[in-house]
């Protein structure tokens, strides 16, 4: 049997795709011929959730990654916050119970997997691992070199929080990003008999995230530019790499997914602001110094920083380039960045909240709502309702009532009780409080886009259907591991939460294919197992280093 190809493409809209789909080969080719929907994203429809899911058919509240960061309840302090590594996920993963079973399986680029664990195949980990030097990036170890030699240099992602200010450097580098991982899916794809191949392209998200208003004619900041066309660009370049590929390897199982869609981003709402606005989250007495820091955050608008990056954009001057690189300046931007993925999420605002005489506050990257545990247990549905009202009661900058469509969290310590979202996705919740001013909503800057909760969801090959229907179906997130899983003849494990998409299936495979479901125990220890042997190539590896 050809081996089952999973192709990831982080953040891909199949509303993009439909539109554009007369200029897309590959795209076009799966539409024409083969099965597609909808793929529903977790709740948040946030990257670390979502392929977490991907990889186990379990949810959050299983896998534990809701974010890319783990937190507690009342977290006091920033540093009792930290980035998530692959050691984090403890359920077992497709290619554990491949590798269990002597599947050999290809992970490429797959978000969540650093340090790439002990495989039987190889795994190169995705993104963070652009954010960390120190352990090694590939397993084997070594076949980093030989990337390396391939393509004079391997890259997961370029920084993002120092690139970003520099529109056209950052599309080279993505562009630069998204050949090299041509390059090397075709490398690794000649040099093993793969039984899963599963590489995961995350360009589409930043390039969304940071153009969408130059496309998109109803952005409030759209404007006409040379950029309006780089989205497609981008959608372009994938499909041209995957066309090229597919005609080269011939027939092959094809699943292609998203982890979320993409959309309009009109602004960010500042939830914590909201809270203490409201009474929810009360502030500490602010120091001398805070009260110093405040003003001359509050001099320095958001505008005024938009503005000034707007010119640095302008200017394109090579010495304003090289001026980047000196590490003073890379602190005073790191320090002024409204964005860069750490403070996002992490709280600097953690040490201003008076927490005996705080009920709710929000931390993570979209803002999700913990209650605090000053509440007692019986009262907590009731102050959740409390804040709820307070929220359905929000007003838009224009003074239009808000669209407010609320999400149950998850009975975690770990992780928020209520999530939410204001006009469709449209304004993206924020955690920061202090410093600034006391305003709720602010405007886009550096993100013009941001995710929606309906990914894609591809398939094509002598397994699968064609779509017959004029309705586009919508999976669920939850149902990739089972049905990739089915595929390859493995055990679906009793306690994921999705099943196979069986619709998608030619009743021939469905005659060949068994289902066979399986208690996961066995592959809980077959995952712990490969935890420790990852410990110890670290070890050694390290070893080796220093
Ligand atoms: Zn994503």
């Amino acid at each position: 049997m050809p081996p089952l190809m999973l192709i990831g493409i982080d953040s891909a809209s199949l509303d993009l795709i439909l539109k554009w789909k007369d200029k897309l080969r590959f795209f076009r080719r799966l539409i024409e011929e083969g099965f597609y929907g909808y793929l529903r994203s977790t709740t948040p429809p946030l990257s670390p959730a979502a392929w977490t899911s991907i990889y186990t058919g379990k949810k959050p509240c299983k896998t534990k990654f809701y974010d890319w960061l783990k937190y507690i309840r009342c977290p006091c302090r920033r540093n009792h916050i930290r980035l998530r590594s692959s050691f984090d996920l403890r359920e077992p993963t497709i290619w554990d119970i491949a590798t269990a079973h002597r599947l050999k399986s290809a992970i490429i680029n797959a978000p969540m997997t650093y340090p790439p664990t002990y495989i039987n195949g190889v795994m190169v980990s995705g993104i963070p691992a652009h954010l960390y030097s120190g352990y090694p990036i590939t397993y084997p170890v070594r076949l980093k070199e030989e990337l390396d030699l391939l393509v004079d240099g391997y890259e997961v992602m370029p920084r993002l929080d120092i690139f970003r200010f520099f529109e056209y450097d950052l599309i080279k580098r993505l562009k630069n990003v998204v050949e090299k991982r041509g390059k090397v899916i075709e490398y690794l794809y000649e040099k093993g008999e793969w039984d899963f191949f599963m590489p995961v392209f995350f360009t589409l998200d930043t390039v969304q995230h940071y153009f969408w208003n130059y496309f998109d004619e109803n952005h409030p900041l759209h404007k006409r530019d040379s950029l309006s066309d780089i989205i497609f660009y981008f959608y372009k370049k994938i499909d041209s790499i995957l066309d090229k590929f597919f005609r080269k390897i011939g027939e092959a199982n094809i699943l292609v997914i998203s982890d979320h869609g993409a959309g309009p981003l009109h602004g960010y709402f500042l939830i914590n602001r909201f809270l203490a606005s409201t009474g929810f989250l009360k502030t500490k007495k602010t120091s001398i110094l805070k009260v110093l820091s405040t003003l001359i955050f509050t001099i320095v608008e958001m505008e005024e920083i938009s503005f000034i990056y707007d010119i640095a954009r302008r200017t394109r001057i090579p010495l304003v380039d090289k001026l980047i690189d000196k590490p003073l300046i890379k602190q005073i931007i790191e320090r002024f960045s409204f964005f860069p993925l750490m403070e996002l999420m992490s709280g600097d605002f953690l040490e201003d909240v008076e927490w005996s005489k705080t009920l709710a506050y929000a931390l993570g990257a979209v803002g999700g709502i913990f209650l605090t545990r000053n509440i007692p247990d019986g009262r907590k549905e009731k102050i959740k309702e409390l804040v709820k009202k307070a929220l359905k009661n929000l007003k838009l900058p224009s003074g239009k009532k808000a669209d407010v469509k609320f999400f149950d969290g998850y009975e975690s310590d770990e992780a928020p009780d209520l999530y939410y979202s204001i006009e469709d996705f449209k304004y993206l919740p924020i955690v920061h409080l202090a410093g600034w001013n006391s305003r709720i909503w602010e405007k886009p800057m550096f993100f013009t886009g941001w995710h929606r909760p309906l990914g894609v969801f591809f398939a094509h090959g002598p397994l699968f259907k064609k779509l017959k229907n004029d309705k586009i179906p919508v999976f669920d997130i939850y149902d990739i591991a089972p049905t990739v899983l089915y595929t390859l003849g493995l055990p679906i494990l009793s306690d994921m939460d999705g099943k196979p998409i069986f619709e998608i299936f030619s009743e021939e495979a469905k005659r060949k294919l068994k289902t066979r479901v399986a208690n996961s125990a066995k592959y809980r220890i077959a995952r712990r197992i490969y935890l420790s042997k990852t410990r110890m190539f670290l070890k050694s590896y390290m070893r080796r280093v220093s």
